[in-house]
């Protein structure tokens, strides 16, 4: 059985998802589309044992086990339906919802947890994004930040930020987006890129710079282009540079003042808002964590990656 849909306007999200008791379901159903499994045992019985803290336990072994675990909502206190609100704020809110704004919508009394529930559901926007992208590719470097874009921080003192994008070309419109801090344009580093963001045999359009030589000889169909072949008025690598300069907009209106260390943060909500603006609803899944493999967000980790 699939995972139960998602709602599609704010009036079902609202019906749906009234009650804990109906968040509780729906995490239920998510965790275990076809009922309970006892992860230790593979036994389907289970008795609800805590009802609050969601934890059932098994009936054959006595495993208990916690329907948040895997999810951005394991280990914290707060209801169910603030996580399911602050997802569904978070995924439909164009272009990005801030911490005050979310403390605001979500009657939180302290702006610290409305900050620390969104940098974990930022969090949970890196891991659907590793499929390499395919077919015809243009990939790019820019600079991001620096005194004009009036970014705090490291890159106040005119220090601009290297960034690799990778964007799949869909007809006249565009695919999938990567995008990545680089240390620099050199012939590795744009190699590496490269191959971390495009499938091999994909068609890789690129501009003449000297770095991109030896595309071809990593599996790809390399088409570099010279600035001078454009004509007046056509943009050599037309995708990559509506990405772009959608990310500078973004991020000056949106996110003044970010530091270096929460940039690749920052990256990869663009890339996740990109990647999904034809689905937002759909995104409150992935914030939320249901369905997905990779580990919950401890608030160490995410103090300690802001220090
Ligand atoms: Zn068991």
């Amino acid at each position: 059985m699939p995972r139960p849909s998602y709602p599609l306007s704010i009036l079902e999200f609202q019906q749906r998802f009234g009650s804990e008791e109906a968040c509780r379901e729906y995490l239920f159903a998510s965790r275990w589309p076809d009922g309970f499994v006892c992860p230790a045992c593979g036994s389907v019985r289970a008795g609800e044992m805590h009802r609050r803290r969601l934890l059932w336990q098994c009936k054959d072994c006595g495993q208990q086990t916690s329907a948040t675990a895997g999810t951005v909502m394991h280990g914290t206190h707060m209801p169910l339906r603030t996580w399911f609100w602050a997802a569904y704020l978070v995924a439909t809110h164009h272009p990005g919802i801030s911490a005050k704004q979310l403390q605001r919508q979500l009657a939180l009394s302290r702006y610290e947890t409305a900050w620390l529930i969104l940098q974990k559901l930022r969090r949970a926007m890196v891991a659907p994004e590793r499929e390499l992208l395919k077919g015809e590719v243009e990939i790019d470097e820019f600079f991001l930040g620096g005194h004009e874009d009036n970014l705090k921080g490291g890159r106040q003192h005119g220090k601009k930020a290297l960034i690799g994008a990778a964007i799949e070309v869909r007809g006249a419109g565009s695919g999938r987006l990567r995008l990545q801090a680089l240390a620099n344009s050199q012939a590795t580093t744009l190699r590496t890129f490269t191959q971390a963001t495009t499938a091999p045999g994909a068609i890789v359009h690129t501009d003449g710079l000297f770095s991109y030589r030896g595309l071809d000889k990593l599996g790809y169909e390399h088409r570099p282009r010279k600035v001078a072949s454009v004509a007046p008025g056509e943009q050599l690598l037309p995708r990559a540079h509506r990405a772009i300069s959608n990310l500078k907009a973004w991020m000056h209106g949106t996110h003044r003042g970010v530091s270096d260390a929460h940039l690749p943060v920052y990256l990869d909500e663009y890339v996740f808002r990109h990647n999904r603006r034809g689905t937002p609803m759909a995104a409150f899944q992935t914030l939320l964590g249901l369905g997905a493999t990779h580990q919950p967000t401890t608030y160490r980790q995410i103090t300690r990656r802001a220090a």
